[in-house]
Order: C-alpha cells, then sequence, then structure tokens
C-alpha cells in the first residue's frame, strides 16, 4: 500500500458500549481511508473524566477489534493532554481572547430555556473580569462572523457560531476541558485533515472551525458527516435506550460481517443487509464523484476495489 496522503481519525468517548451507530461512523471512517489512501488515527476520548470508565475502554477496543476495525495510529488519550490543553488556553488567554464565566447552565437557561435546545451564551461574564480564582470555567470570545465550509457530504454550509451558542466554553467549573475544545485542539496537532462524523455533531462544525483559526491551525480540517441510524420513530440511536450493541449481537451469535452488514444497510450504504467484512469497506466508497476534492484541495483518486456487484447502492453515504 502506497503511503497515506491524509489522516482520519476513530474517536469513541468511554462513556459507553459500542452500537450499531459507532459501527456505521467506523465502516466510514475505515471505507474512507481505504479507498481515498488516508490513515486512520484512534483516540480515546476521555476529557470528560466524570463520565469515562476503564470498563467501557476496553470494550470498545475488544469490540473494533472482533469486528475487524484496526487503527494505524493511536493518539495519546485526552486525559493525559491537560498539560496541552492548558498551554493553548493560556495562549488564548494572553491576547485577551479568553475570561473566567462563573454562569451555572440554569442561569444561562434563564429557567424559559427548553431542555432539547441548544442554550445561547448571553455573554454575561464578558465584562465582569472575575478573578481567574472565582470559577475554573473559561470562555472564548467569538466575534460575530459568518463560517462557511464545505461539508464533503452535504456541500457548501454557513453557521454563525455566535449567535448559535455564544462564547465558547472550553473548561467547565469542574476544571474539564469541554468536547469542543479538546477535539479541536488534537485534531490540530494530530493534523487531522479530515473529519468524519454524524451529522447529529453537524452544528458544531462552525465553531471548531473558528476556534481552530484562533488556536493558529495554518490549515483547516475538512468535514463528513453522514447520516444516523435511526430508529422508526426518527430518534437516533442511544445507550440510553439500550440500543443495538455490538457485544449483544455477538453474544446473540452474530458474526462480525453481518454486524457491519447490519450496520451499513441501517445507515443506507447498501440495499440489503448481507454480511460485509471490515477490510471491504473501502468499496463501498471508492469511485465517488462527491470525493474528487478530498481533503484540502488534494486531488484523490480511488486506490480501494471498486465493487462490481454491490447490492443495489442506494446513495453513497
Ligand atoms: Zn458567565
Amino acid at each position: 500500500m502506497s503511503t497515506p496522503r491524509w489522516r482520519t481519525r476513530f474517536a469513541p468517548a468511554p462513556t459507553g458500549w459500542l452500537h450499531l451507530g459507532h459501527v456505521l461512523n467506523a465502516i466510514t471512517v475505515w471505507g474512507m481511508a481505504r479507498a481515498y489512501g488516508g490513515s486512520v488515527l484512534l483516540r480515546i476520548e476521555d476529557h470528560d473524566r466524570r463520565r469515562c470508565k476503564p470498563d467501557y475502554e476496553a470494550g470498545i477496543r475488544e469490540d473494533l477489534a472482533w469486528l475487524g476495525f484496526t487503527p494505524d495510529d493511536e493518539a495519546p488519550r485526552q486525559s493525559m493532554r491537560g498539560d496541552r490543553y492548558a498551554e493553548l488556553l493560556s495562549a488564548l488567554e494572553s491576547r485577551d481572547l479568553v475570561y473566567a464565566c462563573s454562569c451555572s447552565r440554569r442561569e444561562i437557561a434563564g429557567g424559559a430555556g427548553e431542555r432539547h435546545l441548544e442554550l445561547v451564551y448571553p455573554g454575561t461574564c464578558r465584562t465582569r473580569h472575575l478573578d481567574s480564582d472565582t470559577t475554573a470555567a473559561r470562555r472564548v470570545r467569538l466575534v460575530e462572523a459568518a463560517q462557511s465550509f464545505a461539508d464533503v457530504r452535504g456541500g457548501s454550509m454557513t453557521q454563525t457560531p455566535a449567535l448559535q451558542c455564544g462564547d465558547l466554553l472550553v473548561r467547565d467549573r469542574d476544571a474539564q476541558w469541554t468536547y469542543q475544545f479538546a477535539v479541536t485542539v488534537d485534531d490540530m496537532d494530530q493534523g487531522i485533515d479530515l473529519v468524519i462524523r454524524g451529522e447529529d455533531l453537524l452544528t458544531s462544525t462552525g465553531r471548531q472551525l473558528q476556534l481552530a483559526q484562533l488556536l493558529g491551525r495554518p490549515q483547516p480540517a475538512r468535514f463528513l458527516h453522514h447520516g444516523l441510524i435511526r430508529h422508526d420513530d426518527g430518534e437516533k440511536l442511544s445507550k440510553s435506550r439500550g440500543d443495538t450493541g455490538v457485544r449483544e449481537l455477538r453474544n446473540a451469535g452474530a458474526t462480525a460481517a453481518e454486524v457491519i452488514g447490519a450496520a451499513a444497510y441501517a445507515g443506507g450504504l447498501i440495499g440489503r443487509a448481507v454480511p460485509v467484512l471490515a477490510g471491504d469497506v473501502g468499496a463501498l466508497f471508492a469511485g465517488g464523484a462527491s470525493f474528487d476534492h478530498l481533503p484540502s484541495g488534494q486531488n484523490l483518486s480511488p486506490v480501494g476495489k471498486v465493487p462490481t456487484a454491490w447490492p443495489h447502492p442506494h446513495g453513497r453515504l
């Protein structure tokens, strides 16, 4: 195999077991990398230590190996990267781009916020000049600017993070680094060219691009948001609903190829639930015309084998 020209990542949080939604993400990550000459970095996203458990991490690794998805490389876990996050936070602070915030979620919601809606931080502490001893929480000032990007699947998009979420929380009141900050720093430091994730995270792409810019990332990451596996009622899979876990399917006697095939089918990648080996997922993506300019302007030509008799593909992602 030729030297990989670009890098993507599979980045599970050890807060639960792998389910079919994760498998669909793994199929897309490994599929794109194998089809277009990229490499896959595994990153354990344990930035929020309150919710992560070693058992879950061990289970994720075991399930991934059982499925047959082998990463090309592994990043240091996020809980080991606190010094680096602190260093970059200080750099932002020295440019007066960060301020301390003591607001609770309830205060931000003002009693009127609906639980499922994203809260827009109104900038309450922007001009309060709180002593940094008062709270561990820090926010990055965002200017009200539109952020445009080209999603590899969805095409051109524009978001205005300052209006969607307000100044970005990078560390919370319990001194835990936020998801947005940790992944943006990691994607920059680890040279991730293409971020592949579910469309439920699409709303946060603009803010990650703006944050990466403030952090001094020279070339922004490209993003590909894939569809989600949903229940008949439209709800996405989640561990809280006890959704189809990889280990339950495995214990029930399913083969790895059957589990991958089920996720690919449920995610609309193939027209019938046929077994798919992890080593063959590149074929699901090879030759996709919409990936011609991936990533960072490199013209990628498929290197994976092109399927000749794939059953009724309906939509490539
Ligand atoms: Zn505040």
